[in-house]
């Protein structure tokens, strides 16, 4: 990654466009000749869809998954000719954005089914349509009775298209968890029950599965920002991001004086604090925050881990770099290449997904990467 411009504020994010362009690249080699999409809902999970999608555009992919109408109108400006799923499925109401953008909502329910249904009906076209079919993570989906009345009454689903018949693993980042293969045997079951239709299971972790989990599309959204949260072996992705943050002082802190809100921790001897300009109002979790007893989060300054010391706040974090040399100014990595997103989440007792996600909007971004520099794959490997 570049260096950071002198001129940044309190701090910034650097997201490589080339590195997630990379990531896609690897994932698309590894699940072929199953297709891989890209999820992107969230703001492609808060890094920034407006340079992210056309990044992945440009190195060969063409199925995107949003969340949101909303998302779906922005991806397809973004997107032209791409294929657009929606997750979040019919909204009420929003059929209309649906269209316009031609995202093909991922229908989850069969309320979800008949309005769509008679939506084609009434303008006279077959909509594309995805079937979310639920294998047993109890969230979306049609259920295996609802499948069940589709087949002996198939009537709503006579206007509409059937592109995907998809499903999702709730355990797929542990492979030796037994629902993997038990949601996978309902997923065969009932979409033989369902128009013949291309299949989607895996995310970022069920790809790692294997190849039974492929199908013909995978749909990973964190391993492209360089997540690891398969727990089977590493995913073949590296760092995207880099949070860096800027110290705004030092201070001297003398033995037995306490720091931060509610005198959480106290120093055990004189010690030297600085405080850096990234609180929960960036997204940093204020459960990393630490006590006499309890560590908490860490930065990187200069290369070596100092721990957080007291409480998150808003705006600031508190760290003891006792034994670090560090000035005003300084810009210390709260994450980035050494310290992930998963370490980082796991010293909040969150995951690495809630910290990506959260990342707020005040630091300034900066991408690397320029799209002219990313690899396409109708280039480099001779593919359209
Ligand atoms: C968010 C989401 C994904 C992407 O999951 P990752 O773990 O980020 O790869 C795939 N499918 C569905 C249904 C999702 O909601």
């Amino acid at each position: 990654m570049t260096s950071l411009p002198p001129s940044a504020g309190p701090g910034v994010i650097t997201i490589d466009l080339r590195q997630i362009a990379a990531n896609w690249c690897v994932l698309a080699d590894l699940v072929r000749p199953a297709e891989c999409g890209a999820v992107v809902k969230a703001n492609a999970y808060g890094l920034g869809a407006d340079r992210i999608i056309p990044a992945l555009v440009h190195a060969g992919c063409r199925s995107f998954f949003v969340a949101t109408p909303g998302e779906a109108t922005q991806a397809r400006m973004l997107a032209p000719t791409a294929t657009l799923y929606a997750l979040d499925g019919l909204l009420a109401g929003c059929a209309d954005e649906l269209l316009a953008a031609s995202a093909i909502p991922v229908l989850a329910s069969m309320a979800e089914v008949r309005e769509w249904s008679a939506l084609a009906t009434q303008i006279g076209a077959r909509l594309a349509t995805a079937l979310h079919v639920d294998t047993g993570l109890n969230r979306l989906g049609l259920s295996a009775g609802d499948v069940e009345a589709l087949m002996r009454e198939p009537g709503p689903l006579a206007p509409l298209d059937v592109r995907l018949i998809m499903s999702h693993l709730a355990s797929a980042d542990d492979p030796a968890d037994p629902k993997n293969e038990a949601q996978r045997a309902v997923f065969d079951t009932l979409r033989a029950r369902l128009p013949e239709a291309p299949a989607s299971l895996a995310a970022s972790d069920g790809l790692m599965l294997g190849a039974p989990y492929h199908y013909e599309l995978v749909r990973p959204g964190y391993g492209l920002y360089g997540g690891q949260a398969f727990r089977g072996g590493p995913t073949p992705v590296a760092s995207v991001l880099r949070v860096a943050a800027r110290v705004l002082q030092v201070r001297d802190v003398s033995a037995g004086e306490t720091v931060g809100y509610s005198g959480s921790w106290r120093a055990g001897r004189a010690a030297r604090v600085a405080v850096v300009s990234i609180g929960y109002a960036d997204g940093y979790p204020r459960a990393a925050s630490a006590t006499n007893d309890m560590a908490g989060g860490r930065v990187l300054v200069r290369g070596v881990f100092c721990p957080i010391a007291g409480r998150v706040s808003m705006d600031l974090i508190t760290v003891d770099v006792t034994d670090v040399p560090v000035l005003r100014g300084d810009l210390v990595d709260v994450i980035g290449p050494g310290l992930s997103i998963e370490t980082v989440g796991t010293h909040a007792g969150t995951i690495g997904y809630e910290v990506l996600t959260r990342l707020g909007q005040r630091f300034e971004r900066v991408y690397v990467g320029e799209e002219a520099d990313i690899p396409s794959s109708r280039t480099s490997r001779g593919e359209g």
